[in-house]
């Protein structure tokens, strides 16, 4: 089985759980960083079937995106898995420009993340792994942001399009549409390292890969 978490925070939990085995891998991708909780994942655990990706604080959306497809798609073929668990907390959701314009996102501010980066890598993960999935929910700290990612990603697995207005009869409309649409930060390109800081970190994972 394989178990992919997407939250900020490392799954430090299900990692510990699970280390002792191959039967279940974990590979979490998050933030690690002096004093960003829980402080675990480092990338040189020495569990069995235990991978992780340790990301600097303010990752952009685009550098995530491209990470976490290519390392999940890695270690699929690694171990061609029978079954996916994916976990989709949401606070790393938190726009750079949404932060400068004074509106409010996570409060963790753990990567610069948003909801188009997020649905299109676990739309990507659901057309590479075609196995019995679960999909579970996870952090999320700011009730609006957390909601049109629920929503978005409800459906995307449905394989549905939400139009890009919250309906005026929504219940809070007015939290929803305070900081726009559906879709939480607008859909950035790739900054100019972006390309460079993906391949560090993807050979990281590589070369633990190998090792097992
Ligand atoms: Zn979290």
């Amino acid at each position: 089985m394989l178990y992919v978490d997407l939250d900020v925070h490392h799954g430090d939990g299900v990692e510990f759980a699970f280390a002792h085995t191959e039967k279940v891998i974990t590979l979490s991708f998050h933030v690690h960083e002096p004093g960003f909780y829980p402080g675990t994942g480092d990338g040189k655990e020495k569990g069995r079937g235990v991978y992780n990706v340790p990301m600097p604080r303010g990752t952009k959306a685009p550098v995530w995106e491209e990470t976490v497809k290519r390392g999940v798609t890695m270690v699929w073929e690694r171990y061609l898995p029978d079954c996916l668990v994916l976990q989709c907390g949401c606070d790393g959701i938190s726009p750079s420009e949404y932060t400068n314009a004074g509106l409010l996102t996570d409060p963790h501010r753990g990567m610069s993340l948003t909801t188009h980066a997020f649905t299109r890598a676990a739309s990507y993960i659901l057309e590479l792994c075609k196995v019995p999935t679960l999909i579970l929910g996870g952090g999320g700290y700011h009730p609006p942001s957390t909601a049109k990612h629920f929503a978005l990603l409800t459906a995307t697995i449905l394989g549905k399009e939400l139009d890009e207005d919250i309906p005026v009869d929504a219940e809070y409309w007015e939290e929803l549409e305070h900081d726009g649409g559906i879709h939480v930060g607008r859909d950035t390109q790739m900054p100019p390292d972006g390309e460079e800081e993906i391949e560090r970190l993807c050979e990281a994972l590589r070369q633990n890969i190998d090792k097992h």
